[in-house]
């Protein structure tokens, strides 16, 4: 199962591919994840990613493109992967294209989740994250048990620097000019199919496991 995970920030496809990764056991590649880690460690990776990323802009492909490189030479991704949050621009995905091709692999399906604008403003503007373990909650539709506090690790749960509303507006300009382009690429290859990311958690993961089910992929 080799899937790319797209849609608008804050539509749920993080959330998603948590889920579809575990449940296949499938590493999950999230170009956003890594950054942050790199953001977090200070490394130079980090250093360089960090201006971009609070001004809910991107980083240049060519650093997106060389992360994801390495993590799918990694032999845990031959059986398969998700990539979550990449490619977000059309040239990342030729540069995908081409490594798959090298590796003799090719993507199976591109799952592009939707949902209105004003949902996901209220999706991004209520999430909680966890900056030790990289859990994601909701204020009112995934609450933590203890507010304000992981779940998971017991660590406390703080607001994304880009998920504050200033930043929210440019991250929407950014996937609307460099990310949706590449449903239409997609489309134009047989490779996409979309999923309504509206409602539940679970209901989106039924809708999506049903897709894929329909495409011999579960
Ligand atoms: P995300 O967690 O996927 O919303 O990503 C958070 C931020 O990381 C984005 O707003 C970008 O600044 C950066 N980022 C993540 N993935 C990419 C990518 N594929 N290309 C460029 N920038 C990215």
């Amino acid at each position: 199962m080799r899937l790319v995970f797209l849609g608008a920030p804050g539509v749920g496809k993080g959330t998603q591919a948590e889920r579809i990764a575990a449940r296949f056991r499938h590493p999950k590649i999230s170009t956003g994840d890594i950054l942050r880690e790199a953001v977090r460690n200070q490394t130079s990776l980090g250093l360089e990613a960090k201006a971009c990323m609070d001004q809910g802009k991107l980083v240049p492909d060519a650093v997106v493109v060389g992360i994801v490189k390495e993590k799918l030479a990694e032999p845990s991704c031959a059986g398969g992967f998700l990539l979550d949050g990449f490619p977000r621009t059309v040239k990342q995905a030729e540069e995908l294209a081409v490594v798959l091709k090298t590796q003799g692999q090719r993507l199976d399906q591109v799952v592009n989740f939707t949902v209105s604008r004003e949902e996901v403003v209220r999706r991004l503007s209520g999430r909680r994250s966890c900056p030790k373990c990289g859990a994601v909650f909701h204020v009112d539709s995934a609450p933590p048990k203890q507010a304000g506090i992981c779940d998971r690790c017991g660590a406390g749960l703080v607001q994304r620097n880009d998920d504050r509303k200033e930043t929210v507006e440019a991250r929407l300009s950014v996937y609307e000019e460099q990310t949706a382009p590449l449903i239409a690429y997609y489309r134009q290859r047989d490779a996409l199919s979309e999923v309504d990311g509206s409602g539940s958690i679970d209901e989106v993961h039924a809708r999506l496991l049903d897709l894929l089910a329909a495409r011999g992929l579960a």
